[in-house]
């Protein structure tokens, strides 16, 4: 770490870097930061930055607030948008520690970092390729986003119908600098809908992408005017916006889960992953799918999923196994929607298959027919199960379950459930405009 510390002293200088950015994230995965001068970097590196823990939404009690922030050196990066001449500022990405030193368990990078420390018990690691979909809003004239798609484009529709073409630039250009490999840019399936794909990396890394990803996109669009939302259903009766989250296990160099004698090239481990998975989904779900809004996308007709199911190709499977092989074997699990939290996200899935894998879970038959397609009847006899309908059902389960306590401890679990049923609550007792459309004159 000093030859890290020296690297990144030469930058700051090179780039004439004036401000630090602290960021680390709440327990929605919102990021927050606070920005102190390039000349503290030494106070701050060594971990000297003190906060109210208390003001952050799932935290610390007032009365235990005190926490400070330890930077993750790999994770800096000079801001693109802010250069000019002789000024820049830059970021760095934190976990929140105890006045002892001990990782602080409200903070959901360290539950992240507890679920990579399992996987490093069984001897894996965890490599995963997050996919954040979203859509551009335009703004009125005092900036606030309206409702407005920015463009009336489709799937890789080039302009001059894609008006988000010059804004995917810039986020590409933003991402690329700070140390992103973008694979693609393309406008999506519904109207005003856009995504980019990046390069996977380790499950931190991955998580401190995504979270740096949905910054950049909504800085980006906002200089263009636009609003970048990560929300999973925006519109009704268009597509959502998913986060299909590709995982697989690695034992050293070697993909842990391909084996070129099976029938699929799956091997052992990756039928029970894919069983975990399957096992825990329903009592992780209020992880991965954390709003009222999430449980609007999770309908049959949309490319999202609703049934229980893996199929080597189905996109109308939660689970699917992409074709690629080799070293790019992995499982990608599709109801995952970027409005959640990617360290709890990440940390769900990944220890809900190595309990899989740990128990030996044996995974069910696959399902290759178009499941949107078939009757209840079939459904029921061919064992396929859905996800929760509504995010109370998806908190009913996660209390019902252990994975959720289980992998986020006890400090986010008690959180996150009260936060969760406070939101279902405040929900309940809204009167929503469909309400009044319908039965206001009627009755
Ligand atoms: N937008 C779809 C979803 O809600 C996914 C489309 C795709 O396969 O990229 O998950
Ligand atoms: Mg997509
Ligand atoms: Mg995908």
């Amino acid at each position: 770490t000093d030859a890290a510390l020296e690297k990144i002293k030469e930058t700051i200088k090179t780039k004439s870097v004036e401000l630090l950015h602290l960021q680390f994230v709440d327990i929605e995965g919102i990021l927050k930061h606070v920005t102190v001068t390039a000349e503290q970097l030494e106070d701050v590196a060594a971990g000297k930055m003190m906060f109210d823990g208390s003001s952050i939404k799932g935290f610390s009690a007032i009365n235990n607030s005190d926490l400070y922030l330890q930077p993750d050196l790999s994770t800096f990066a000079v801001l693109p948008w802010t250069e000019e001449e002789g000024y820049a500022e830059a970021r760095f990405l934190c976990s929140a520690v105890n006045p002892d030193g001990t990782l602080f368990e409200g903070d959901t990078r360290n539950v992240l970092k507890k679920t990579v420390d399992r996987a490093a018990e069984q001897g894996y690691t965890i490599s995963v390729g997050p996919e954040l979909e979203f859509f551009l809003f335009q703004t009125d004239e005092n900036g606030n986003p309206t409702t407005e798609l920015s463009d009336n484009g489709g799937y890789f529709e080039p302009s001059p119908k894609d008006l988000g073409e010059r804004v995917r630039l810039e986020i590409y250009r933003a991402l690329k600098a700070m140390g992103f490999t973008i694979e693609a840019s393309h406008h999506e399936v519904a109207e005003g809908q856009h995504e980019l794909s990046f390069k996977y990396a380790d499950a931190l890394g991955a998580a401190d992408k995504a979270t740096t990803y949905k910054w950049v996109v909504k800085t980006v669009a906002r200089k263009y005017g636009l609003h970048a939302t990560f929300m999973p259903k925006p519109v009704a009766g268009i597509n959502g916006s998913g986060m299909h989250v590709n995982m697989s296990f690695f034992k050293g160099n070697e993909n842990a889960f391909f084996d070129p004698s099976d029938e699929l090239q799956l091997s052992k481990e990756a039928y029970h992953f894919i069983a975990g998975l399957l096992v825990s989904v329903k009592s992780f779900a209020a992880v991965t799918n954390p709003l009222v809004n999430s449980y609007k996308r999770l309908v049959p007709g949309y490319e999202a999923p609703c049934y229980l199911a893996w199929s080597a190709s189905n996109r109308s499977a939660l689970i699917r196994i992409p074709a690629k092989r080799g070293l790019a074997t992995r499982v990608e699990l599709r109801c995952p929607d970027p409005s959640s939290n990617p360290y709890l996200t990440f940390a769900v899935i990944a220890s809900a298959g190595l309990n899989g894998i740990e128990k030996e879970l044996e995974a069910p038959a696959s399902i290759n027919e178009d499941i949107f397609h078939m009757t209840e009847e079939q459904r029921a006899s061919a064992g396929i199960d859905s996800l929760p309908g509504s995010l109370k059902e998806a908190v009913e389960a996660l209390e019902a379950g252990e994975i959720g306590r289980e992998t986020l401890g006890d400090h986010v679990y008690n959180e996150y459930v009260s936060l969760k049923k406070a939101e279902w609550d405040s929900y309940r007792l809204a009167v929503h405009s469909w309400e009044v459309e319908n039965y206001h004159s009627k009755f």
